[in-house]
């Protein structure tokens, strides 16, 4: 049954945290479905989607994803959010400082409540925003250097580096000894 997680076949929590509006429900759109809707309403309820990707060495790692209707917010719901979760992926908006601020606040709170051995990636999104960029690309990777975290910016509205986000993530995966 290739639905039972092995050495080969790898299945992780993904939780996806961040200010309202720095465009993580379009990242997670634009990874599984492919599309982007600029014109969609903030995510109604929490949502649930998976996929699967296949390395070169032949793993597959199904990604189960949760994305929230701001639940995080609310910081005494939070653990319930990323309990469990092996992957955490912060993400900020290039154009707002205070999402930056925000993710490294995420970062800190994750260090310290995740699940131990998390995966942590740090996200710098809308990057096709570049005349409105307040944020520098340097910021981003001294922040996740310190922090021993993967770093990346993409963008959900062009697909920038939006799969490669989910490759890198998947690489660097604890593999079950078989
Ligand atoms: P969330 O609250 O973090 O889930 O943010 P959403 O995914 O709902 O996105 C918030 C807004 O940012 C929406 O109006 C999106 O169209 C827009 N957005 C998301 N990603 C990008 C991006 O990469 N580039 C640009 N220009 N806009 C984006
Ligand atoms: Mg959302």
């Amino acid at each position: 049954n290739s639905e039972v997680p092995d050495a080969k076949n790898l299945r992780v929590k993904l939780v996806l945290l961040g200010d309202s509006g720095v465009g993580k429900s379009c990242i997670v759109l634009r990874f599984v479905r492919g599309q982007f809707d600029p014109t969609s309403k903030v995510t109604v309820g929490a949502s649930f989607l998976s996929q699967t990707i296949a390395l070169q060495d032949s793993t597959t790692v199904k990604f189960e994803i949760w994305d929230t209707a701001g639940q995080e917010r609310y910081a005494a719901l939070a653990p319930l959010y990323y309990r469990g979760a092996g992957v955490a992926v912060i993400v900020y908006d290039i154009t707002s400082p205070e999402s930056f601020a925000k993710a490294q606040y995420w970062v800190k709170e994750l260090q310290k409540h995740g699940s131990p051995g998390i995966v942590m990636a740090l996200v710098g999104n809308k990057a096709d925003l570049q005349e409105k960029r307040e944020v520098q690309v340097q910021d981003g990777i001294d922040c996740a250097e310190k922090n021993g975290m993967f770093f990346i910016e993409t963008s959900a509205k062009t697909a920038d580096n939006i799969n490669q986000l989910f490759e890198e993530i998947a690489k660097r995966l604890p593999r079950p000894s078989s």
